[in-house]
């Protein structure tokens, strides 16, 4: 039998969708991983069962008196457990050195820095948290590269162009003859509603996607096709290509992950359920495979695959991604700060569904981008974008 070295895992994010689908994962394999730490943001009551039953070196809670209070609760049962607080404590279990994998699922811009730290410190980065590439991409792929950090992207699209990548792939498409990526896309809850009734769609029904189950932010980013063109920044930094070489393609079946044309007419392919412990697995366990619970597919049952291109009168919000890809620098940090300062808004129904894009715009429109050289000038214009969003949902929100 092989010599198996056990791995260290933290999950950054570990009481989200992602994070249970993590846990889910490693409870199919304890004796090749080791949760070393969990991070939650309030859910204290998740964290604390998740600590019960994994038994981490580390648990943080970003608030310092919830993190008090778990402190206070685990004591009883598993004093052994060091409980931190606040992006410090985030920071320093990404970087622990007994800590070889880090799965980075935190949501939105809060996962920026200690996702950074855990490129920073040479880790294995599973990353989820596709909000943080978007705001830092050059920064970002520029510390995997400058301290050996492995990244393997979690995002169910990227992971397929991964699996369906040459090895070799960051030397650029030319050089590794790829033509092109088809980003596929399931179009969420609202690809066929009227665009009229769009005007009076609630929370709740846009958080219900119909293929995928996870998050809120990401269920919102979703209905709006934002996700989308989060998910085309994120593949030009992950793959080293531009925008043009990036076609979004509607597939509301999402059983096509995504597929990369080379340029002797292949196209290659990744099927499966939409289920993200595949992807989970499939970075925790890379370059080899495990299992990872899921069921096999069932061909037959899904008998077609549809395909079609988006609609950016419906989705203005892949638009406006787009728009700020190409005007390139801060203009994607700020596009994103705005757009979880609006879906927040919208969640609270604070905010009509129609005006998040609207929000975006005028933001996009008002604030100043810069070079996206240095952290400090990313998170000033994600702060000011904040500010302008919030401002924005002020005038064009309503109570509803
Ligand atoms: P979620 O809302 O279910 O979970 C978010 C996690 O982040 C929770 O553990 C929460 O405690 C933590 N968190 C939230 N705010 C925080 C803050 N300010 N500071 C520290 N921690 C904080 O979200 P999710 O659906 O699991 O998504 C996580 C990330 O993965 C997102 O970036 C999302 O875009 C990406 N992603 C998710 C899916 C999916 O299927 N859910 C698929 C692809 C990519
Ligand atoms: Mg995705």
């Amino acid at each position: 039998m092989a010599w198996l070295v056990v791995k260290g895992v933290a999950i950054l994010g570990s009481t989200g969708s992602i994070g249970c689908s993590t846990l889910d994962v490693l409870r199919l394999h304890p004796e090749q991983y080791r949760v070393v730490a969990l991070t939650a943001n309030t859910q204290l009551d998740k964290l604390y069962d998740q600590c019960q039953e994994f038994r981490p070196d580390y648990a943080v809670m970003v608030d310092e008196e919830a993190a008090a209070r778990l402190s206070a609760r685990l004591y009883e049962v598993a004093p052994e457990i060091t409980v931190l607080s606040g992006m410090a404590g985030l920071e320093h279990v990404a970087a622990l050195p007994e800590v070889d994998y880090v799965m980075a699922a935190i949501v939105g811009a809060a996962g920026l820095l200690p996702t950074l730290a855990a490129a920073r410190a040479g880790k294995h980065v599973l990353l989820a948290n596709k909000e943080a590439l978007v705001m830092s991409g050059n920064l970002f792929m520029e510390a995997v590269r400058q301290h050996g950090a492995v990244l393997l992207p979690i995002d169910s699209e990227h992971n397929a162009i991964f699996q369906c990548m040459p090895m070799n792939y960051s030397a650029g498409f030319r050089q590794v003859g790829v033509r092109r990526i088809m980003l596929t896309a399931s179009g969420g809850p609202f690809r066929e509603t009227p665009i009229e009734q769009l005007a009076t769609v609630t929370p709740e029904q846009a958080v219900a996607h119909p293929n995928w189950s996870m998050g809120r932010k990401i269920s919102v980013d979703s209905a709006t096709m934002m996700n989308k063109g989060l998910e085309v920044i994120e593949a030009c930094w992950l793959f080293n290509t531009v925008f043009s070489q990036v076609q979004v393609v509607l597939h509301p079946q999402s059983v096509i992950h995504s597929m990369v044309e080379y340029v002797d007419g292949s196209v290659l392919a990744q099927l499966g359920n939409p289920d993200m412990r595949t992807p989970i697995a499939h970075a925790l366990a890379w370059p080899e495979r495990m299992d990872s619970g899921v069921d096999s597919l069932d061909i037959f049952s899904v008998a077609r695959l549809d395909f079609s291109a988006p609609d950016l009168q419906r989705f203005p919000c892949l638009r406006l991604a787009m728009e700020a890809l190409e005007a390139g620098g801060t203009s994607s940090a700020i596009l994103n700060a705005a757009n979880e300062v609006a879906v927040e808004a919208f969640l609270d129904h604070r905010l009509p569904y129609p005006a998040i894009a609207q929000v975006i715009e005028q933001v996009l429109a008002e604030v100043t981008a810069h070079e996206a050289d240095s952290l400090a000038q990313i998170l000033a214009d994600d702060a000011a974008a904040r500010l302008a969003a919030e401002q924005q949902v002020a005038m064009k929100g309503t109570r509803h």
